[in-house]
């Protein structure tokens, strides 16, 4: 298994990389006492994590080591076979908390990331698969339409490329009727 601090160097050669003990503990999860808990939840917003291989340690590690974030960005990560398994869905944030993943739409948004980068590759079968698994349940759980899912840039003000090309609100909306 990757350890956290040589993802972080892998992936990122200009993070300044604080002690390499510090950087592995990041990786672990931080008491509940650290979020601040959301009003509630109106949109599901769609990332991919512009990285080939990941997981919700590493982002973890990377967010509170390098970011200085309380935690994960992200409320949900789902591997792609690398560093954690294929369609794996990982808990990062508690879902009741005020995440970290889009400007100013944090407030009442879950973030989901896919791992891989999309502007070159596409999400696997099993991803889709799992997201769509996802959405469904969170969908009927906050009780709202496939319209509360958006991609990261389609939110207002946000000027990014993620989820990346190849990841189309289509062929997410087309993942919910998966059986
Ligand atoms: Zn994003």
């Amino acid at each position: 298994m990757q350890s956290c601090a040589d993802w972080i160097t892998d992936n990122f050669e200009d993070a300044v990389n604080p002690d390499t003990d510090d950087l592995n503990r990041a990786g672990e999860k931080p008491p509940d006492s650290v979020y601040t808990r959301m009003k509630g939840v109106n949109s599901l917003i769609i990332h991919h994590s512009a990285t080939a291989t990941g997981s919700a340690r590493v982002f973890r590690a990377f967010h509170r080591a390098i970011n200085g974030w309380v935690d994960i960005g992200y409320h949900f990560v789902i591997g792609n076979g690398s560093l954690s398994e294929d369609g794996e869905v990982e808990e990062g944030r508690p879902p009741w908390a005020v995440g970290a993943h889009a400007r100013k739409h944090n407030g009442d948004t879950i973030g989901i990331c896919l791992v891989g980068n999309f502007s070159d590759t596409y999400p696997t079968e099993e991803q889709m698969k799992s997201l769509g698994m996802l959405l469904k349940s969170l969908l009927s759980e906050y009780d709202l339409s496939s319209s509360s899912i958006i991609l990261h840039r389609d939110l207002s003000g946000c000027k990014t490329v993620c989820p990346g090309k190849n990841l189309t609100r289509e062929i997410i909306i087309n993942s919910i009727s998966y059986p």
